[in-house]
């Protein structure tokens, strides 16, 4: 996968979607805005990109989280879910697998 601008990677995330940081935008080292400012960074293939949204910025933004500090997705945290709603959530989860490639 490539990207030719910083601006295309971010829009190819899905919202509230942690997808594994190295699959996504390889680089050096990068810290977790979770852990301490004096935490070592951690190698991308450690951290997690999050896309979020933005109130200003239709595009919204990105930060990176180890795996302690990874938020769960949006769609999952919401409680309780039926079975109807479950069977979707792990479609979604499949795809998002699929999307991130290998995983852990
Ligand atoms: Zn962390």
């Amino acid at each position: 996968m490539k990207f030719r601008s910083s601006s295309d990677w971010r829009e190819a995330l899905a919202f509230e979607t942690p997808m594994l940081a190295s699959e996504i935008v390889p680089g050096d080292p990068c810290r977790c805005v979770g852990c301490a400012a004096t935490t070592a960074p951690f190698e991308r293939t450690d951290l997690w990109a999050v896309k979020h949204r933005h109130p200003n910025d239709p595009a919204g933004f990105v930060r990176f989280y180890c795996v302690a500090h990874r938020p769960v997705p949006a769609s999952a945290a919401v409680a309780p879910v039926g079975r109807r709603e479950t069977a979707r959530l792990e479609r979604a989860h499949v795809v998002a697998q699929a999307l991130a490639g290998r995983n852990q």
